[in-house]
C-alpha cells in the first residue's frame, strides 16, 4: 500500500530541515511538506546546547526552529519520533522504522550525524554524558548542579565548550586531550597559546597526549583512568569524541555513500529528485574544487535553503565560503574557509588584546582565516577575499585599511 504522499519530504528534523522547510514555504510551496524526524522534539538549534542553554542563560522556547503554529499555518506535517529506515529512489518511497510508508515528489536527506560513543570498560556507568541533543544538554546541566568534579573526554569544540560552561557553573574541570595542545587543528602556536592561557586562568586543567582507557565506580561514575596511568576522580564525565554520518538506512537506495551522502554542487544526490544537505552531505565545494563534508551550523542553514530552492524548481549551485563559530568563556571566535593544504600561517593583530586574525595561505593565496574579536564587517571582507583568492599583500593592505 503506498502511504501518505508529500510533494517535498525531508528526512531528519534538525537545522538543515528547518531551514529547507522555511525556504519552501517562502517560495510558496507550503501545504505539501512532510518531515520524518527521529527525535520527539520539534526541530531545534544545537549550538546553545553546549553554551548559553547549558549555562542556564537561554530559554528553552528560544531553541525551537519550527513551532507548531507555523507548521499548521503552512502545511508542514512534522512526523516526530519517526525514523526513516529505507529509501527506494526508483519508487520515490521512504519506509519508516515502524513500517509506515511515504511517497515523495522530491526528497531531502538531512539526517545529520550520530555521536561516536566510548567503548572502554565502564562506559555504561551512570554519570557519563554525551552532548548532541536537547535532552542530553538538560541531563548534563541537572547533573552538573549537584556535582563537584568533572572530566571532559576529548578536546574538540564540543568538549572545550562544555568544559568552559562546567567551569563557569563552578565545577572543578579536567580535560583529557589526545593532542599535544589546545585547538591543535588550527595549527597555530598563537591560537593554542591564547586558549591554553585562557583555560588555565579559569582553573580548567588540560591533560595532553593521553586518553581514557577505563571508567570506574561502584554503581555510578567515580573516576576516569587514562593510558598514561592517571586516575581522575569525578562525579560526572562528558565525552565529546566526535560524530559520524550514519548512512546505514540508505544502503541499497542506489545513492552514492562515501563519508555521508555524496552530492554535487547542486546538492543533487545522483538519483532523480533526491538531495542532501547539512552534516550528512559530502558536497562539491566549488570555492575549493573538492568534495567536503562540514559539521557546522552555517553550512546546514545555507545548504538547507539551497536544496529547497533547487527542489522547488531552481538549479543554483551551492557556492559559499564555509564558516563556523564557537564561544568559550564568553569569547566568540570565527573560522572561515578551508585550511586544507595550507603552506603558510600569518598571524595579525594582538591576542593579548583579544583582537586577532590568523591567515592560512597556499602558494601565497588566502584560503582560510581565524578571527578573534573582529567585527562582522571584517568577517565579510575576509570571506570575499577568500572567494576572490586574494594574495597576501592585498589581504594585509585591505585588513589594515
Ligand atoms: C552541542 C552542539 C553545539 C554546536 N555548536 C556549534 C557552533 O557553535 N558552531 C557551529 O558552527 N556549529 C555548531 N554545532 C554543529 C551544528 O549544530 C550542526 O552542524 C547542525 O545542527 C547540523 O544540522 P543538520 O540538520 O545537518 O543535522 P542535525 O541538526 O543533527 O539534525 C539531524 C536530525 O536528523 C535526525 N535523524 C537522524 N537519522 C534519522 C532518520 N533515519 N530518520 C529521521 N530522522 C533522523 C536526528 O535525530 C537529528 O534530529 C553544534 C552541534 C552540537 C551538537
Amino acid at each position: 500500500m503506498p502511504g501518505k504522499h508529500y510533494d517535498f519530504l525531508i528526512i531528519g528534523g534538525g537545522l538543515a530541515c528547518a531551514s529547507a522547510a522555511k525556504e519552501l514555504v517562502g517560495l510558496g510551496h507550503g501545504g505539501g511538506i512532510g518531515v520524518l524526524a527521529e527525535e520527539k522534539e520539534a526541530p531545534y538549534d544545537r549550538p546553545p546546547l553546549s553554551k548559553e542553554y547549558l549555562l542556564g542563560e537561554f530559554e528553552r522556547d528560544w531553541l525551537f526552529l519550527l513551532n507548531g503554529d507555523f507548521c499548521r499555518e503552512h502545511g508542514i506535517d512534522l512526523q516526530l519520533g519517526i525514523a526513516a529506515a529505507a529509501v527506494d529512489t526508483g519508487a520515490h518511497q521512504v519506509t519508516a522504522a515502524d513500517g509506515s510508508r511515504f511517497s515523495y515528489g522530491k526528497l531531502l536527506i538531512a539526517s545529520g550525524c550520530h555521536l561516536r560513543l566510548l567503548t572502554v570498560p565502564g562506559s555504561d556507568l551512570p554519570g557519563l554524558y554525551y552532548l548532541r541533543t536537547l535532552a542530553e544538554s538538560e541531563a548534563i546541566r541537572e547533573a552538573a548542579l549537584h556535582a563537584g568534579q568533572a572530566v571532559v573526554i576529548g578536546g574538540g569544540f564540543i568538549g572545550l565548550e562544555a568544559a568552559s560552561v562546567l567551569s563557569q557553573i563552578g565545577l572543578d574541570v579536567k580535560v583529557v586531550h589526545r593532542g599535544d595542545r589546545l585547538f591543535e587543528k588550527f595549527a597555530s602556536d598563537e591560537i593554542s597559546a591564547f586558549f591554553e592561557e585562557l583555560y588555565a586562568s579559569k582553573g580548567v586543567h588540560s591533560i595532553y597526549e593521553d586518553e581514557v582507557v577505563n571508567l570506574g565506580g561502584k554503581s555510578r561514575l567515580e573516576m576516569v583512568a587514562t593510558r598514561a596511568g592517571r586516575t581522575l576522580p569525578c562525579d560526572i564525565a562528558v565525552a565529546g569524541i566526535g560524530v559520524w554520518p550514519d548512512t546505514g538506512y540508505l544502503e541499497g537506495s542506489g545513492l552514492r555513500l562515501d563519508n555521508g551522502v555524496v552530492v554535487n554542487e547542486f546538492l543533487e544526490a545522483g538519483a532523480p529528485d533526491v538531495y542532501a544537505a547539512g552534516d550528512i552531505a559530502n558536497f562539491m565545494d566549488v570555492v575549493y574544487g573538492r568534495q567536503r563534508r562540514i559539521e557546522h551550523w552555517d553550512n546546514a542553514i545555507r545548504q538547507g535553503r539551497r536544496a529547497a530552492a533547487n527542489m522547488a524548481g531552481g538549479r543554483g549551485e551551492f557556492r559559499n565560503v564555509s564558516y563556523f563559530y564557537s564561544t568559550v568563556f564568553g569569547l566568540t571566535f570565527d573560522f572561515l574557509g578551508d585550511m586544507n593544504g595550507f603552506d603558510d600561517v600569518v598571524p595579525l593583530g594582538s591576542f593579548e588584546n583579544k583582537s586577532a586574525t590568523v591567515l592560512y595561505l597556499r602558494e601565497g593565496v588566502l584560503r582560510a582565516a581565524f578571527l578573534l574579536g573582529r567585527s562582522p564587517q571584517e568577517r565579510s571582507t575576509v570571506a570575499e577575499m577568500i572567494a576572490a583568492k586574494q594574495p597576501l599583500k592585498e589581504v594585509e593592505a585591505r585588513l589594515a585599511s
